[in-house]
């Protein structure tokens, strides 16, 4: 109850789009129904969870916060959803993001911006952002209105919210988790993972999370660890890498001062430091804002005024008019961009020399990951080259934007483990991330890493 209260009082930060009251207390009801008749609970028995309105949800909105999707609720449950009710856990309610998880800011929402509960310590009340695309979630977290939610990661979306805001989240290896019935933004690249305020409660939401699924193409056919009970700080043997690589220029003094505290820890929990090399990361952020786009354009076809959703029909519109009027409205200024650049990449002239190349790069980069499992275990980077920055201050300029992903796009080229973990904070007391990022199927080394360092 104190939850749906504080969810009902923090319209100001407008994390959640749709409430849910009636799914959370049902799930608090079984949990102490099977508490009174002694049964064993449930690992998540009636925890009230934020779920990212990316995830179907049968019969509740599910809009991945577009217009054009406003009004669609799904007659399915996703896998992932399911598996979370399964385990115990309620729905507090749908979670605002980025429209379609395309964005690093939560402004490309149709309906509104979320803000982060944060401010900068200089006496202003400037708002800021509260990351993207999983914006919702890390900011009701942040703000204590959920112990938990999920997220989706297609380029960083559950690490650098969770980086801007305090929190944990890990985006796990691809294909942990089903993809099935999350709205579709880059196939080859989404993947569902947890956010919550540390790394335990991630390891107790991801092991109810993950799982394979026939239903899913490209889910991975493999038990699921225990990763709670695996949890152990200790990194004695483990070697971590540091990629010289990912000291970009322009690198803020109070990111690298992050690192190296990082590093500092890792070596107190008994970790060995090396430093490796990832000579093509400076190729994944080119090439990744080329696949993401170019799948995206393929997987928002399907939006045309006749399946889901939005219709406009124009008097005396013929089909070609309905597609164009319903498009065109409901599709938000970003997701356009994304339409129209991966129709180009992906056009006939210009295929090889954009959508071939860019994957020849993604092989590349994913070999350099490769090559550096032969020196160690984990690499250490920091989230995000910049603490959270102001509503509006980089919504104009796509590129500047793009460019806060520049840490989180080559782990999710590779399809690698990679969490981030609450660094600390800036001298404008805002929080900042330290990343994990780990051999594919490791996310036990990576959570155990994230917990020494958190
Ligand atoms: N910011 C990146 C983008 O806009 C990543 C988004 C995501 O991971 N969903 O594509």
């Amino acid at each position: 109850d104190a939850h749906i209260v504080k969810v009902a009082a923090a319209k100001p930060l407008n994390a959640f789009l749709v409430e849910t009251p009636d799914h959370a207390i049902a799930a608090a009801k079984a949990a102490d129904d099977a508490r009174a008749a002694g049964e064993t609970l449930k690992p998540l028995a009636g925890v009230p969870i934020g779920m990212k309105d990316l995830f179907c949800t049968k019969g509740v909105q599910s809009a991945a916060a577009s217009h054009i999707l406003e009004g669609f609720k799904p007659p399915y449950e996703s896998t992932v959803s399911q598996k979370l009710w399964d385990a115990g856990a309620g729905m507090l309610g749908k979670l605002n993001m980025d429209q379609f998880a395309m964005g690093s800011s939560n402004e490309t929402s149709a309906f509104g911006n979320v803000i982060s509960p944060w401010r900068r310590n200089d006496g202003g009340n400037a708002a800021l952002a509260p990351g993207g695309s999983s914006g919702g979630s890390s900011s009701a977290i942040a703000a204590r209105l959920c112990p938990a939610a999920t997220g989706t990661d297609t380029g960083g979306s559950i690490r650098q919210p969770a980086a801007f805001t305090g929190i944990a989240g890990i985006k796990p290896t691809y294909g942990r988790c089903s993809r099935w019935g999350i709205i579709a933004f880059a196939s080859s690249l989404d993947q569902a993972g947890p956010m919550a305020r540390d790394v335990t409660d991630c390891a107790i939401m991801l092991e109810a999370m993950a799982g394979f699924d026939p239903r899913d193409a490209t889910s991975l056919d493999a038990p699921v660890p225990q990763w709670e009970a695996g949890l152990n700080p200790s990194l004695a043997g483990k070697t971590i890498g540091i990629p010289k690589e990912y000291r970009v220029d322009g690198m803020p003094a109070e990111i690298e001062a992050l690192w190296q505290q990082g590093i500092d820890w890792a070596k107190d929990a008994g970790a060995e430091i090396v430093e490796v090399s990832l000579p093509h990361t400076k190729y994944a952020l080119p090439a990744y804002y080329i696949i993401a786009p170019a799948e995206a354009s393929s997987n928002l076809a399907r939006y045309d005024g006749v399946r889901y959703g939005l219709r406009d029909l124009p008097d005396g519109a013929g089909l070609q008019d309905m597609y164009a009027a319903t498009r065109a409205d409901g599709f938000g200024d970003e997701v356009k961009r994304r339409i129209m650049i991966g129709t180009y990449v992906l056009s006939a002239g210009f295929y090889d020399a954009y959508f071939t190349q860019a994957s020849k790069v993604r092989t590349l980069i994913a070999q350099d990951f490769d090559n550096a499992w032969e020196q160690c275990d984990l690499l250490l980077t920091p989230t995000a080259p910049s603490a959270a920055f102001g509503l509006g201050e980089k919504s104009d300029d796509p590129l500047a934007m793009y460019l806060n992903d520049v840490f989180t796009v080559p782990s999710s080229l590779a399809g690698l483990p990679a969490m981030s973990v609450p660094g600390g904070l800036d001298k404008q007391g805002l929080p900042l991330g330290l990343q994990i990022i780990g051999k594919a199927m490791d996310e036990q080394g990576v959570l155990n890493a994230g917990l020494a360092i958190e």
